[in-house]
């Protein structure tokens, strides 16, 4: 099954339509309810942009978000394979501003959950009747042993988009011939599960046009990872001889690092590195656990409504999410987006819900015109959202077919886009 430009924003105006016309009516006084938004990601922007729109302007929204341009991960992957220029990835909030959302660029500090109130860093409070977290990852301190945020810089993790990613490029081009660039995976899970492989593929490609003889060892502390088999293949036909992975079955799980002097520690053995991309262990952003709606690493939520186990004023979205079966990608934060506004809107202005339907699919690029996909459908139950069927490409698949499905990913990254910022 794939999914076009069109498609997509076909099911986008579906929900718009089922709730036109909201009916404003609040019982305290307050003629129009208020929403704030913590993230203007995937899932936050995408969630401010439907109940402003969708409410016909009825609900007061707030997007609480520190920086003044969103930088996508998805596609920063093909910014270092060479195949997109960076300023391509870059998103501004006047579209969402246009559209009537407040945007605060201010970090949120704090959650007063009995005042329903938002602390900034910079001093001021925000308001709600509903709160939506969209915070993304932070990463799990000590994960690496011997990587910290104070040497991110030395070894880049790049795993949130932007400045880090420009980084881990410009060490990649400054590799000297034939020196070996080195991946620490993550555990599970994490954010965009074929992420760190599409990352080895793109880096293999730009490697392959510009330093032949040069080397990429994965350190990986999991047994298998996501489409496994087409990646494999894929190294095999496009990169011959250059990737090699350490899984934890020869140390890949015990693994710590020296950024001061580039070395690599795989249980016992040391190596010596040009580039090291550490992606660390992650868990939600900080502000769900200031909020107190985090239980161990992740939030968990209804898969009804996506609103906290711990408070159903406060919906939780994306990466920080324990929602159930679906992966922590960008397609999943705005489906989930859908689902979470419009259920807002329904106990907020007496709008019609739909019932919640979500919808993933994951593609990565390999080698030029090689691109292939995972993807599912999902709906919700009382146990957490569940798969309802899925699809995977297929090893062997003729070169049309990979083509045709980079030309789908590609439109799909103009509707998302397009769908989260105007
Ligand atoms: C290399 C890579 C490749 C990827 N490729 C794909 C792909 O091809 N397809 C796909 O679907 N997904 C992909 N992803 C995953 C995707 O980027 C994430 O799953 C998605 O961005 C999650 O959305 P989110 O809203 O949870 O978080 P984000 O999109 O990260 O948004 C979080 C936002 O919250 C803000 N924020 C954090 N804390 C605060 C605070 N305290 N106050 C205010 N604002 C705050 C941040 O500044 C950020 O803008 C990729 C990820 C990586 C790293």
């Amino acid at each position: 099954m794939g999914i076009s430009r069109r498609s997509f924003l076909g099911t986008a105006a579906a929900v718009t339509g089922a709730l036109a016309a909201p009916m404003i009516v609040r019982a305290d006084g307050h003629t129009r309810p208020k929403v704030a938004v913590v993230g203007g990601g995937a899932g936050g922007a995408t969630a401010a942009r439907y109940i402003a729109a969708d409410s016909g302007g009825e609900v007061d929204v707030t997007l609480i978000e520190p920086t003044r341009a969103y930088y996508t991960c998805f596609f920063s992957n093909l910014y270092l394979g060479g195949f997109r220029e960076y300023n391509s990835l870059g998103h501004s909030y006047g579209g969402l501003a246009r559209g009537g959302v407040n945007v605060v660029h201010d970090w949120a500090v704090g959650v007063d959950r009995d005042a329903k109130t938002v602390a900034l860093a910079g001093g001021g409070s925000v308001p709600y009747d509903r709160l939506v977290l969209s915070p993304g990852i932070d990463f799990i301190e000590d994960s690496v042993p011997g990587w910290s945020l104070a040497t991110q810089n030395a070894m880049p993790h790049a795993y949130k988009a932007g400045s880090q990613t420009q980084l881990l490029r410009a060490q990649v081009e400054a590799m000297p011939e034939g020196g070996t660039y080195c991946m620490v995976a993550p555990p599970n899970p994490y954010r965009c599960p074929p992420g760190p492989y599409e990352r080895v593929s793109m880096v293999a490609h730009y490697l392959k046009q510009n330093n032949p003889t040069a080397k990429i060892l994965i350190v990986d502390p999991k047994e298998g990872f996501s489409k496994q088999g087409l990646f494999e293949d894929g190294w095999a036909r496009h990169y011959p001889g250059m990737i090699e992975r350490i899984g934890p079955d020869f140390g890949g799980d015990i693994v710590s690092v020296d950024p001061a002097a580039m070395t690599v520690d795989i249980d016992g053995v040391v190596e010596n590195v040009d580039v090291c991309n550490v992606i660390p262990g992650q868990r939600a952003g900080a502000i769900g656990h200031a909020a107190g709606i985090a239980d161990g690493n992740w939030a968990p939520v209804s898969a009804y409504d996506l609103s906290s186990r711990m408070d159903e004023n406060i919906h939780v979205l994306g990466d920080a999410a324990a929602q159930g079966a679906m992966p922590k990608s960008g397609f999943s934060a705005n489906s989930q987006a859908k689902v979470a506004a419009n259920a807002i809107l329904a106990a907020l202005t007496g709008s019609r819900a739909v019932p919640a339907r979500f919808a993933n699919t994951c593609w990565s690029l390999i080698g030029t015109d090689d691109g292939v996909k995972v993807g599912a459908t999902y709906e919700a139950s009382d146990e957490g959202i569940v798969s309802t069927g899925g699809f995977i490409s297929e090893v062997g698949e003729n070169a049309a077919t990979r083509a045709e499905t980079y030309q789908e990913s590609l439109g799909w990254y103009d509707a998302i886009t397009e769908d989260m910022f105007t």
